[in-house]
């Protein structure tokens, strides 16, 4: 394991963080005999994360049980050996997210949190809410100055100019985002983090970009000898201000595969750099004049209609086979909330306001309704919350 400095909070911390959103489980569907299986399991895997040497754990109150688990899961293996951020919602007013903190600091069983994290700022409202005279953030402070919490930092699935100008206020140490090597609307976001100073984690880095710890053949192939997880992280980890990736793992084995992501000198390799441009080339070559650059240019629509991340699905199915992963985000449009913006394909009115806005020319609707035909599926609900 390695570590780096995480922004402005200053801490030491170690590039892999553990995300604690996948140990949760529903209590009152489990038997008691259940419930012991799911808390060792639980505590298991916080005691391989620390014997990894990963030393944070990212948790939240929107998490299930999670914040209880991992309190289990300190108690047993020491909270010394971890830094700990949990997340309060943005919307929750000052009096109730004080209360939040008091219950967090109970289920986590520590006297105070290393990091406390505005969780989603993804909207305006939600920005003016958390930072407005009675929001969340003066209960944060207040904690700050009580010593109950040592920093605030906040999460995000919001457009990138509202992450920046979140970043300029100068009230956050840290930022937790997305970013790959397929999407990389956040570039400018990082850079602007690096420059105040603020440290980055990665959110979903295994699952959003595609599924990439059960990558599809085509991808495998087009990487090789590259295992596409790996290359995705190291192409992460070698980026200027990204600190820490977040690992959803569910039990102790899931930490494996991440693993070789440590080893490589500090830039890629030629071998690495190789494999990024060729899996770059393959989606170029895939779908030749109706590759979407995920520009967002297009948008808004008048219908919201989620136009770049219905055609980024639309790349991915059909550069790389991956239709399963995009069957699994697009039935999750219009359920995610603000979490997961925008409506599904069918929705397009054929207005045409689009048009005129996209660089590559894009006959957006026809792509829109065919892309409908690829993904429609089941609806879905959002992992957690
Ligand atoms: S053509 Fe469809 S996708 Fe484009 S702006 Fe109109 S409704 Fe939205
Ligand atoms: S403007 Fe065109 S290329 Fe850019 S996101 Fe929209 S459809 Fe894709």
């Amino acid at each position: 394991m390695y570590y780096r400095r995480y922004g402005r909070t200053n801490l030491t911390i170690s590039v892999l963080t553990f995300g604690a959103m996948r140990i949760p489980f529903d209590e009152s569907a489990c038997s008691a005999q259940e419930r012991a299986a799911k808390e060792a399991n639980a505590v298991a895997t916080i005691r391989r994360a620390a014997e990894l040497g990963i030393n944070h754990i990212d948790t939240a109150r929107g998490y299930g049980n999670s914040e209880r688990l991992v309190g289990l899961g300190l108690n047993e293996v020491g909270r010394e050996k971890f830094y700990i951020t949990t997340k309060i919602g943005a919307p929750a007013p000052r009096d109730e997210a004080l209360r939040f903190i008091d219950e967090a600091l109970k289920k986590l069983g520590v006297d105070y949190i290393d990091i406390l994290d505005v969780h989603g700022i993804n909207t305006r409202e939600k920005f003016d809410a958390a930072l407005g005279k009675n929001g969340c953030l003066k209960a944060i402070q207040a904690a700050m100055d009580a010593g109950t919490v040592r920093h605030a930092a906040f999460s995000t699935h919001g457009e990138p100019s509202l992450i920046q100008e979140t970043i300029n206020t100068g009230l956050f140490s840290a930022v937790s985002l997305h970013h790959f090597i397929t999407h990389r609307r956040n570039a400018r976001t990082v850079a602007l983090a690096r420059e105040k100073d603020v440290g980055v984690l990665v959110l979903s880095p295994t699952e959003k970009p595609g599924m990439l710890a059960q990558p599809t053949a085509r991808l495998v192939d087009v990487c090789a000898p590259v295992a596409p997880l790996v290359l995705s992280h190291r192409w992460l980890l070698t980026q200027p201000g990204i600190t820490t990736l977040a690992i959803g793992a569910a039990d102790p084995s899931q930490f494996d595969a991440h693993l070789p992501a440590l080893d490589g000198p500090p830039e890629l390799t030629k071998e690495e750099r190789d494999a990024v441009s060729r899996w770059e080339q393959a989606e170029r070559k895939a779908l030749g004049d109706t590759r979407c650059t995920v520009c967002y240019k297009c948008m808004p629509c008048p219908e919201d209609v989620a136009i770049p991340e219905i055609l980024r699905l639309r790349n991915l199915g059909i550069a790389f086979d991956m239709t399963a992963f995009g069957k699994m985000r697009y039935n999750l449009l219009e359920s995610g909330g603000d979490w997961f913006p925008g409506k599904k394909a069918d929705k397009c009115t054929r207005c045409g306001a689009c048009l005129p806005r996209c660089p590559e020319d894009l006959a957006i609707p026809d792509l829109l309704e065919e892309t409908h035909e690829l993904l429609l599926g089941e609806k879905r609900s959002r992992l957690w919350g």
